[in-house]
């Protein structure tokens, strides 16, 4: 029997995204399925993900969920064809946000939502007819987090692993729910840390739920899965991710290079590749234009496109680019995104005060992030952490050049160009260390010094472009980790495998360095 691996998630493009997750867990099925890996998606039914796969076919009744009883149904993903089991509990998810009222107020039932989600992964994995029993259950952020306990509670056979991709986002409730929700409660009372007990400073955790109940654990960077046992990257979290330190590891993600190749990207102006840039100049003149910004050829445009929230630092980047504007007369700004009011009203008033050099866009536009990509000559991307951030990856493989802050993911990602090297070397972008106004200004300066030199921007665009973002390496990873876990094996296919090294625990990498 191959390898069956059932993921678990509260978002998965194109039926669901609120961000990297709902990338990831679509574009990583599709490359795992592609391995050889039997693989589907357990998620809820939101209404939009109904009408996408156009009904579905119920295959299972589950009852005596959290949150009541619910429905399976089964269908595709509409591009891949990855099979996906959908959640269905009118009561909980159909309505118009994932987490999140029009007001951006969390529901107030979110934990009853998603320990309906777990609650459901664990009983596919106890075995629902008509349903293959996965090998194993891969859940995915806090949301799946409580998928990890419920399937020990259940005493089921399939083993589970569990992906960070946002410690900041926990899910920590009022313990006193945790009755609601069939946590024992020994498991909600403050114990040592290597106890599996999910009580997190006087909460119920989910996040921690799913560290301290799950067989594996893994982020979604190497970087990021030692940041997160420091104080400053951990969000308290950090005891307990060093009582699991054995058990985790990090695999930095890929992306769906089909859907984010200029090559072929129906959505952008011109189609261009690493060897014939040309189109690329085409797709700048209509950023520009859909931007409002001036048609000038050679002026270096620098694209943002990101939440807009502390985390990736627009209160600092909003206060360097009015810097920046007038240290370099012919910088250009296209800001794409949307989060914190203050954030958005700040962006909107620059581009009020820098007509024609700063053009904003508020808001979540799929395609206008491809054009974003497209025709940007550089992208800013602060950020305060950042598990693995994908925008980075999408931005390189268009020939548009990073400059961001030397943490988690993005560090793993762009390898810096430095000064004094004089030549490209294998450098693909700009990374700066600080939260400050001024690392940021420090980078982008050496970015703008950089792109008046064409022969070396090229070089640093070639190399960027030509940056593996593929799965090939992070399946081959992944499937490593599930079969140290069980004897399933995938089914052999004609794809080229790619061997993976070992993946790293924090506790190798300690002695590695301790060996120098
Ligand atoms: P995070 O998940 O922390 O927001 P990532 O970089 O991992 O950051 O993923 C963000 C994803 O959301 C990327 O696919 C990015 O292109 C997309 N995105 C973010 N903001 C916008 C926006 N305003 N419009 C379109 N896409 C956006």
């Amino acid at each position: 029997m191959p390898l069956n691996i059932l993921m678990v998630a509260s978002e998965a493009v194109p039926l669901a995204k609120s961000g990297g997750l709902g990338d990831m867990v679509s574009a990583y099925s599709a490359a795992l399925r592609d391995s050889g890996v039997e693989t589907s998606i357990l998620m809820p039914a939101y209404p939009a993900a109904l009408e996408q796969i156009g009904g579905g076919t119920p295959v299972a009744r589950l009852s005596g969920l959290p949150g009541g009883d619910g429905v399976l149904i089964r269908a595709h993903m509409p591009d891949t064809g990855v099979p996906v089991l959908l959640l269905r509990m009118d009561h909980l998810f159909a309505r118009d946000g994932l987490y999140r009222d029009e007001n951006g107020r969390d529901y107030i039932d979110n934990l009853v939502r998603f320990a309906s989600l777990a609650a459901a992964a664990a009983r596919i994995a106890q075995g629902v007819r008509g349903i293959k029993r996965p090998d194993v259950v891969h859940a995915h952020d806090w949301h799946a987090g409580l998928t990890p306990l419920f399937m020990k509670l259940a005493g089921v056979k399939a083993r589970s692993v569990f992906t960070i991709h946002n410690l900041a986002f926990q899910g920590n409730y009022p313990r006193a729910m945790g009755g609601w929700i069939g946590v024992p409660p020994e498991l909600l009372v403050p114990a040592p840390l290597d106890d599996r007990s999910i009580e997190f400073y006087d909460t119920l955790s989910l996040m921690k739920a799913g560290i301290v109940h799950a067989d594996r654990v893994t982020t979604v960077s190497e970087r990021y899965a030692r940041e997160i046992l420091t104080e400053r990257f951990g969000h308290r979290m950090e005891g307990v991710l060093h009582s699991v330190a054995s058990r985790l590891s990090g695999i930095t993600n890929g992306i769906n290079t089909a859907a984010w190749n200029p090559a072929t990207d129906p959505l952008i102006a011109r189609s261009y590749s690493v060897e014939n840039v040309a189109g690329k100049h085409a797709c700048k003149r209509e950023l520009q234009r859909a931007f409002g910004l001036a048609r000038e050829p050679f002026a270096p445009l620098v694209a943002i496109g990101s939440r807009l929230t502390e985390q990736k630092m627009a209160d600092v980047v909003a206060d360097a680019i009015p810097h920046l504007l007038s240290r370099d007369s012919r910088v250009q700004f296209a800001i794409l995104g949307q989060g914190e009011a203050h954030l958005e009203q700040q962006m909107r008033a620059l581009a009020a005060q820098w007509p024609g050099r700063v053009g904003v866009k508020i808001g979540y536009d799929e395609t206008a992030a491809h054009g974003l990509h497209a025709g940007a000559d550089m992208l800013l991307h602060a950020s305060r952490f950042e598990p693995c951030g994908l925008t980075q990856l999408y931005a390189m493989r268009y020939g548009t050049v990073p400059v961001a802050s030397r943490v988690g993911g993005l560090a793993d990602t762009i390898s810096d160009y430095s000064l004094d090297l004089g030549r490209s070397g294998a450098a693909t972008g700009f990374l700066f260390e600080r939260e400050t106004v001024d690392g940021v200004i420090g980078a982008m300066e050496r970015s703008l010094a950089a792109f008046g030199n064409p022969s070396l921007w090229h070089a640093l665009q070639r190399n960027a472009m030509q940056r593996d973002s593929s799965w090939a390496v992070p399946v081959a990873r992944y499937t490593k980790l599930y079969t140290s876990l069980t004897d399933a094996r995938p089914a052999t296919t004609r794809r080229r495998k790619v061997d993976a090294p070992d993946t790293p625990t924090f506790v190798d990498e300690r002695a590695a360095m301790a060996a120098g």
